[in-house]
């Protein structure tokens, strides 16, 4: 997403991280973001973007505490982007936070991956719908996060009882 016009959140977003909040939970963002890297968005922009999602997020009730992203390219690695653990190592240090205590929520196995490479539990947020039907390999790839939810509010009921 490079534009504002582009921005939407997915249901149960907002009512997700205010659970968290509510919950006393530090919440804390991190994404590749290699378009910075590509010459679509300068990172000047990229900051107001994220800016402007908290505030609309603070605005509805829901806070993030920070915001971390990997402006690179794949090549030459560097040490933040995902599944590199830099950005949450980076969080962890800036923000007090007992890695091995967190939780990192993601949609892929580079997030599942960078979770793992930090210490963290790990959530699959798994937008397909999985029956008793799923292929074997989406299976495999799945059952590396500690646990898996269909939507974020379902896993965060899993983090958060
Ligand atoms: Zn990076």
């Amino acid at each position: 997403m490079t534009r504002w016009e582009d921005f939407h959140l997915l249901p149960g977003v907002i009512e997700g991280i205010a659970q968290l909040n509510r919950a006393g939970l530090c919440v804390i963002v991190v994404t590749n973001q290699r378009c910075v890297a590509k010459g679509l968005i300068t990172e000047a922009d990229l900051q107001q973007l994220h800016g402007r999602m908290s505030d609309h997020l603070v605005q509805a009730g829901a806070t993030i505490d920070a915001i971390y992203y990997c402006p690179h390219e794949i090549e030459p690695p560097c040490s933040c982007r995902k599944p590199t653990p830099g950005m949450l190592l980076d969080a962890a240090r800036a923000h007090g936070l007992d890695l091995a205590a967190s939780w990192m929520i993601g949609d892929s196995d580079v997030d599942i991956q960078a979770g793992k490479n930090a210490g963290c539990r790990t959530a699959l947020l798994s937008m397909k719908n999985q029956t008793d039907t799923e292929p074997e390999h989406r299976k495999a790839s799945t059952c590396e996060a500690d646990i898996v939810g269909h939507s974020l509010l379902e896993v965060i009921r899993q983090i958060v009882p």
